[in-house]
C-alpha cells in the first residue's frame, strides 16, 4: 500500500474531533451537566477557551484531571492552520486558511485606518468566509465561478477570527460576513458561530458590530430576523429592477425584488439598524441613472443606505467599472433624492474592494494556486 492510501486509511478510523470553538455556553453547560458537572464549570471553560486563550485542555488547571481528559478526547482545540499571509503591516491582511479536509478559505482583516473626517480610527474589521465556495453564481463573481464545495462550520468560522487574532496580536473590532460564500445559505452554522462571536462569555464582538452580507435569500433572512441579536444586515442589491438583477444574480429568480423587499420589511420590525444596499457598479450592466433612481425610491422606503462599490476586474469575466464621472453621477442622484450613499474609489480601501472576489483557482498537488481578483 502506498504511503498516501495509508494515510488515508487512518484519517478514516480516526475522523476529527469536533471543534471546542463551535461550542455556545449552553452546548458546555448541557455537555458537562451530562457528566454530573455543575454550569459553573462551564463558565471556568469558556473563560480558558475565549480570556485566557489557552491552546489545550493541559492548561485548565482548575479542571479536574479526569475531566480534562474526557475533554481532549472529545474536542479538538486546534485553530485552522495558517498557510499563507499576505498583505503588509499597516495594509489589508489576507489570511489563507488550510481546513481539516485539505480545502482553503481565505479571511481578510483590515486594520486601523484614518477615517474620512481624518481621524484616527483604530476600527479592526475582519471580513470571515462562511461557505467552502458559493452555490449561487452571481455573474460578477469570482466565489461563484469557483462553484460550491460545502459549509462551514461553526467552529471553523469562529477560528478564523481566532486565528487572525493570535497571528496578528490585535484585537477585531468589527466583523463582516462577507469573504467567500452565502452566509444566509449556512444559517445553522452561522447562527451558532454568532452566538460565540457576540457573547460576552466568548469572542465579545458587539452586534452591531457584526454584519450579515447576503444575495437575498429572503426566507432565511426572515429566520435571522428572529434571532434576538441586533446584528446588521447588508444586501447585495447590485441592480434595482428585476430586469437587471435577473441578468447578473441567479437567485433573483428564486426571490425577486418585491419578495426580497417583503424580508427586509420583516427584518425590520425586529431590527434597530439601517440596512445597507451594497450596489457594485458596472459598466453598462447597472449604472444607468434609472437605476439610480428606482434604487433611491426603494432605499429611501426602506430607510436604508447605499454603497457603492467600483466594480474590480475578475479574470475571465469581461466586465468593468464604469469612468468616475458616471460612478460620481450615479451617487449625486441618490444623494440628490437625500438618501445616504458612500462610493469608495481608491483600489483596496473597501473592505468589499478586499474580499468577495476571491477566487480558488487551482488544486495542485503540491497546494493550491490562489488568484486574488483585486488586491
Ligand atoms: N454571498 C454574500 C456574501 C459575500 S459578500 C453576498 O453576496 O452578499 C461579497 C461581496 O463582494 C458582495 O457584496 C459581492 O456582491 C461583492 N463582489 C463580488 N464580486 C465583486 C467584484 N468583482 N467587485 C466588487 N465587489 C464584488
Ligand atoms: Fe455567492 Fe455572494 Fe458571490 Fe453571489 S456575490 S456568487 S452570493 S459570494
Amino acid at each position: 500500500m502506498s504511503e498516501s492510501a495509508m494515510k488515508v486509511d487512518a484519517h478514516a478510523v480516526s475522523p476529527p474531533l469536533p471543534s471546542a470553538y463551535g461550542m455556545s455556553l449552553s452546548d458546555w453547560e448541557e455537555w458537562l451537566s451530562e457528566r454530573g458537572q455543575s454550569k459553573f464549570r462551564a463558565k471556568q471553560v469558556v473563560e480558558w477557551i475565549y480570556r485566557k486563550r489557552i491552546a489545550s485542555f493541559d492548561e485548565m488547571l482548575n479542571i479536574a484531571v479526569p475531566l480534562r481528559e474526557e475533554l481532549k478526547k472529545t474536542f479538538s482545540m486546534e485553530l485552522l492552520p495558517v498557510s499563507k499571509i499576505s498583505g503588509s503591516e499597516d495594509t489589508t491582511r489576507k489570511f489563507l486558511f488550510r481546513l481539516e479536509d485539505g480545502r482553503y478559505v481565505e479571511t481578510v482583516m483590515i486594520p486601523a485606518s484614518v477615517s474620512f473626517v481624518g481621524e484616527r480610527s483604530d476600527r479592526i474589521t475582519l471580513c470571515v468566509s462562511s461557505q467552502v465556495g458559493c452555490a449561487y453564481g452571481c455573474k460578477f463573481c469570482a466565489s461563484g465561478l469557483a462553484g460550491f464545495t460545502r459549509n462551514l462550520t461553526a467552529g471553523e468560522i469562529v477560528s478564523q477570527v481566532l486565528t487572525a487574532e493570535r497571528e496578528t496580536g490585535e484585537r477585531v473590532s468589527n466583523l463582516v460576513f462577507m469573504g467567500m460564500g452565502e452566509p444566509m445559505a449556512n444559517l445553522k452554522q452561522l447562527t451558532k458561530a454568532l452566538e460565540i462571536l457576540n457573547g460576552q462569555w466568548g469572542v465579545n464582538i458587539g452586534a452591531r458590530r457584526i454584519t450579515v452580507s447576503t444575495s437575498g435569500l429572503a426566507p432565511q433572512i426572515e429566520k435571522l430576523a428572529q434571532v434576538s441579536m441586533p446584528v446588521r444586515l447588508a444586501i447585495s442589491l447590485h441592480g434595482a429592477t428585476d430586469e437587471v438583477r435577473d441578468r447578473i444574480m441567479p437567485i433573483n429568480a428564486k426571490y425577486n425584488i418585491d419578495r426580497l423587499f417583503q424580508s427586509l420589511a420583516v427584518w425590520k420590525e425586529s431590527k434597530k439598524q439601517k440596512i445597507t444596499f451594497e450596489y457594485i457598479l458596472i459598466d453598462g450592466i447597472n449604472d444607468d441613472l434609472e437605476q439610480a433612481r428606482i434604487l433611491a425610491k426603494r432605499t429611501r422606503a426602506l430607510r436604508a443606505k447605499v454603497n457603492l462599490i467600483p466594480y474590480n476586474t475578475v479574470e475571465g469575466l469581461p466586465w468593468e467599472r464604469p469612468s468616475e464621472a458616471r460612478m460620481q453621477a450615479f451617487q449625486s442622484v441618490l444623494r440628490e433624492a437625500g438618501i445616504t450613499a458612500t462610493l469608495r474609489i481608491e483600489k483596496g480601501h473597501d473592505i468589499n474592494a478586499a474580499c468577495g472576489q476571491l477566487r480558488l483557482k487551482e488544486e495542485t498537488s503540491e497546494g493550491l494556486i490562489v488568484s486574488a481578483a483585486a488586491s
